[in-house]
């Protein structure tokens, strides 16, 4: 439980859907309570049971923006997002064990032979470039911002890094896995500066996550 003595101001960003959801089993076992489901509110500033606890709702690809600027003190950002974000200012504090998948290679089931340089579509980036060129191979990387599959099937990408879970998107559109990037999954993030200004607080959160992922 959070001790009504620390009554600094706290704010934790989360994103709607998977994280919020796997989320909440670890902030009800550190006594933090919404007082409204952000998948029924329009909402997006969410109060809790404690007065000075505050959700912030944010899109899953900004919550290591409102970290970083200090706009909120933690929250969770999924590991395929903090390694497309620049992550000064921030702390890994803790792996979440939610909200797991696979950053991928994948490609068509018949891949023609290659006589060029791959063209790669995907939305991660920075992922990618750092892949090949850990590799040492050079690929012309295109970026998407959804529906990353369509592109092998229309020629504009020989290949996708995409996150693959069950793989039955990659397989529904004749495509099959090649190669494993990263493990993903998400993260507890937290400012640097918070963290020193409010460690109690931060740490006591911290320690009732651990109990309850360990
Ligand atoms: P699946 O068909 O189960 O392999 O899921 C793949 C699709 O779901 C892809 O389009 C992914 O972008 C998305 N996806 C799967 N797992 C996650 C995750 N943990 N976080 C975000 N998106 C995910």
């Amino acid at each position: 439980m959070i001790e009504t003595t620390m009554s600094e101001q706290l704010t934790i960003a989360l994103s709607k859907g998977r994280i919020y959801e796997d989320t909440l089993p670890l902030l009800q076992a550190a006594g933090i309570e919404p007082l409204e489901d952000p998948s029924k509110s329009r909402k997006l500033i969410i109060p809790t049971n404690h007065d000075h606890i505050r959700l912030l709702i944010v899109r899953a690809t900004d919550a290591p923006t409102y970290v970083a600027h200090g706009a909120a003190d933690i929250g969770v950002a999924g590991k395929d997002v903090l390694m497309e974000a620049p992550t000064d200012n921030l702390y890994e504090l803790l792996d979440l064990q939610i909200a797991k998948c696979k950053l991928m290679v994948a490609g068509p089931v018949n891949e023609k032979p290659q006589g060029h340089r791959l063209k790669i579509a995907t939305k991660y980036i920075k992922s990618a470039r750092n892949y090949y060129a850990q590799k040492g191979e050079q690929v012309d990387l295109i970026k998407l911002y959804g529906s990353m599959e369509i592109a092998p099937l229309i020629d504009l990408a020989d290949r996708i890094v995409d996150l693959v879970d069950t793989g039955n998107t990659l397989r529904a559109n004749g495509l099959i896995p090649l190669e494993h990037i990263a493990d993903i999954s998400s993260r507890l993030i937290v400012n640097q500066h918070a963290y020193k200004t409010k460690f109690a607080q931060i740490n006591q959160i911290v320690q009732q996550f651990k109990t309850v992922i360990e």
